[in-house]
């Protein structure tokens, strides 16, 4: 018999299938996903593959199998999602089944590890230093080379599992650690991801009459057996998750395994206790990157040796190893993390639907503002819309006030708080109630706008506001490529002021400090929460009433429940409204509406106060008058009119390399070869010319990218699968000296 292998090589040269003998003793082993160990070329160590075809003869002499591994392997339905993706998200086949192996895969099985009070862990310093002296060839030693691998696919890792999985030794780290590429620490740990005991029950709850339409419609489709696709629509507190509980506890008593996936930001005990208060501990999986490589991989094991029956994770937990699928729920679908930004790039949703219906078995997005693209998706029948327009535990709406930011400046308010909001503040310490203050600091900083009347500038050809290139002194669009000199007067009023973007978390606290220095803030932002379970508990000292007034970014925003929380400060609307991104609008809407839900989930009635210098902009008259109907009208409108996503895709063709003539000649000639394809073929796309991407230098490489409008379908597929190929016969991307990147509707332009 003869094994198809793939060998486990981000090479491009090397993502091809290699025929390998399957030596008899070794026949009963070998499947469709099993690990091989091969001879490949004239390399001297063994080679690690996957098996993903059996065949009974080749046409070409080959070479023996040296050794099969079993534990890890995959299965036959993994292998072949593992060939769909590379095709989908043109990369190689082994870089997909690399996301759906056990986490730290080696030859070595992994059993009874102790729990140590205090472990070490390894760190990496510097990740762009190591990966670039990794490119340079200047790790000698393979053990060292191993660790430093490990460590940047991994992050943080004890020193133990980090000896385990790489199978090195001790010196091979302090060597490193001595070259100061490495830091070693000691810390507390506690090897279970469910940090407390949850020591309440749950009982399942009377469904209200939306709640139940929702969840008959879809346990019919499981009861049948049947893919369906379902958006459940249904405003903050409308009792979604109720719903998701049910259908997980229907597959449970047929016997299924449920996934839910969620953001990562919001995988904090809180969410995972609601389940576990419901199905207990046992029957629980936990898997998201906050976890240690140990935590991981026992959570994966409690997966495939069928334990447990429910998942709950962030994107790559949808690569699981689940057998007897019943269901999949992706809570806050529209959250850009689904969405993979590095190689595969792939959609954690379009795997999802895959999935789902390769196993005949419902696939569920909720959102209290859905994506548009799921939306257009329901209005073009691909997916049944299931709405919730009431609070499940009859909670208020709050009331949502707009603050005109230009009036306080002509008001000779300097502060990053107008007086309303301040007032509102004050009564609110008085009243013991909690506020939250909320910074947008997506698109930040990098844009300019006129104090005096909000005129931001635009690109004539794009509508997307021009972004501040410090460098050169110009803005710029990150679409088409237009530029002018910055503004010092602005061409709507005439008023010199012109003031760039951005402010930070760290001097709200400071203002609100010196204004109420009686009360207790705590500050939640990347600095603050970059520690393991520190993000967590901020948000549980914050519900325990430890302080009054939480001060963060984005990360406040994601489905909290904080009853005593009355008031939703918003300082300025303004950063993701002027964002250099076609989603500007869309995603404004989202994070104000999120954030709005926060204010009043218990008995008060909530406020909500936005501050903004765009207070006629129709995302923020929409917030306003809590009427997302009109919200997502106008937008999808919009949408059409300037030929946006959903109703085309954008497709990014990347190039980067240390070497700024290359990076433009290799984008150029790629350039140069689609253009010829589509006027030859006749290719119904928009292709736009290559260009240096918004960033034009990341880690010390270049970046030029070509934009291509277009409706994804197989032509494309085919197309741009036929232009990676081509990339690979240009001599730099083939000695490696610049890099192709092909991404589909990026959620980030940059
Ligand atoms: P969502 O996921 O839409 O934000 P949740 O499921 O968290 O909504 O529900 C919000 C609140 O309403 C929770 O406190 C939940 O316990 C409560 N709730 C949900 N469904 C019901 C119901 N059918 N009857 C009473 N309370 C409910
Ligand atoms: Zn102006
Ligand atoms: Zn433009």
């Amino acid at each position: 018999m003869v094994a198809e292998i793939i060998l486990n090589s981000n090479a491009k040269e090397l993502n091809k299938v290699f025929d390998y003998n399957i030596p008899e003793t070794m026949a009963y082993k070998a499947m469709v996903g099993s690990r091989v160990f091969v001879q490949f070329g004239n390399r001297k160590q063994l080679e690690e593959g996957f098996i993903i075809g059996i065949k009974e003869s080749s046409e070409f002499k080959l070479k023996d199998i040296e050794k099969i591994v079993n534990e890890n392997g995959l299965s036959e339905e993994k292998v072949e999602l593992a060939k769909w993706m590379a095709r989908r998200y043109f990369c190689n086949v082994s870089e997909c089944i690399k996301l759906m192996l056990p986490p730290g895969t080696t030859t070595k099985v992994i059993e009874n590890r102790v729990k140590e009070k205090n472990e070490n862990f390894v760190s990496i310093i510097d990740e762009a230093i190591v990966e670039n002296d990794i490119e340079e060839n200047k790790f000698k030693s393979a053990k060292q080379l191993r660790i430093l691998k490990f460590l940047l696919d991994n992050g943080e890792t004890n020193l133990a599992d980090l000896l385990l999985f790489t199978d090195t030794t001790r010196d091979a780290v302090k060597a490193l650690e001595k070259k100061n590429y490495i830091v070693i620490e000691q810390k507390q740990v506690e090897r279970n991801p469910f940090l407390h005991k949850v020591e309440k029950q749950s009982r399942k709850l009377k469904f209200t009459e939306e709640q139940q339409n929702a969840y008959d419609e879809i346990s019919s489709k499981m009861d049948k057996n049947k893919y369906g696709e379902y958006l459940i629509y249904g405003v903050t507190g409308s009792g979604k998750t109720e719903i998701y509980l049910q259908l997980i506890e229907k597959a449970l008593n047929n016997n299924k395994t449920s996934i839910m996936l969620v953001p990562e930001i919001s995988l904090t005990p809180q969410t995972v206790d609601r389940f576990i208060a419901r199905f207990g501990e046992d029957t629980i999986a936990v898997l998201h990157s906050k976890l240690s490589i140990g935590e991981r991989f026992d959570q994966w094991n409690k997966i495939k040796n069928g334990q447990a029956k429910i998942v709950i994770g962030a994107r790559s937990a949808i690569f699981a190893p689940v057998q007897n699928l019943g269901i999949i729920i992706i809570d806050e679908e529209h959250d850009s993390s689904y969405k993979s930004e590095s190689t595969p790039r792939y959609n954690a949703k379009d795997v999802a639907r895959y999935l789902c219906d390769e196993n005949n078995v419902p696939l569920v997005l909720g959102s209290a503002t859905p994506d548009t693209s799921s939306l257009y998706r329901t209005m073009k029948k691909q997916s049944v819309l299931l709405r919730l327009n009431k609070r499940a535990n009859n909670a208020k709406l709050p009331t949502i006030e707009i603050v005109d930011l230009r009036e306080e400046l002509s008001k000779k308010n300097k502060s990053m708080l107008s007086e309303k909001l301040q007032e509102a503040i004050k009564e609110n310490l008085e009243n013991k109630k909690q506020t939250i203050l909320f910074l947008n600091r997506r698109g930040f900083s990098t844009f300019v706008m006129c104090r005096n009347c909000g005129y931001t500038a635009k690109c004539k050809n794009c509508d997307i506001t021009l972004t501040y290139h410090k460098s050169t002194n110009k803005l710029k669009c990150h679409y088409c490529g237009y530029e002018t000199k910055v503004i010092t007067k602005c061409p709507e009023c005439g008023s010199e002021n012109i003031r760039y973007f951005g402010t930070g978390t760290q001097k709200l606290e400071a203002e609100i400090n010196t204004l109420f220095p009686e009360a207790k803030t705590i500050r939640m932002d990347i600095d603050t929460v970059s520690k393991k379970n520190s993000h967590e508990k901020i948000l549980t000292d914050f519900k325990e009433n430890k302080a009054d007034i939480l001060i963060g970014t984005q990360m406040v925003v994601k489905g909290h429940h904080f009853p005593n929380v009355t008031l939703v400060g918003v300082i300025a609307a303004d950063g993701s409204l002027n964002m250099n991104d076609y989603r500007a609008n869309e995603i404004t809407f989202q994070i104000l509406t999120q954030v709005a839900g926060r204010a009043g989930r218990g008995e008060d009635v909530g406020k909500v106060i936005i501050q903004t210098y765009n207070p006629d902009s129709f995302a923020i008259e929409c917030v306003k008058s809590q009427n997302e109907e009109m919200f997502y009208n106008t937008e999808m409108r919009l949408r059409k009119q300037l030929k946006y996503p959903p109703f085309c895709d954008i497709i990014v063709i990347g190039v980067s390399s240390k070497d700024e003539q290359i990076t433009m000649k290799v984008a150029q000639s790629l350039h140069k070869y689609l253009k010829d394809r589509v006027e030859k073929e006749n290719i119904g796309i928009m292709l736009y010319k290559a260009l240096p991407a918004p960033i034009d230098k990341i880690k010390n490489k270049y970046r030029w990218r070509i934009l291509i409008k277009c409706k994804f379908g197989e032509d494309i597929i085919y197309l741009m699968n036929n232009t990676m190929e081509k990339a690979q016969t240009i001599k730099y991307c083939k000695n490696r000296d610049a890099n192709i990147s092909i991404d589909v509707n990026p959620t980030n332009m940059i």
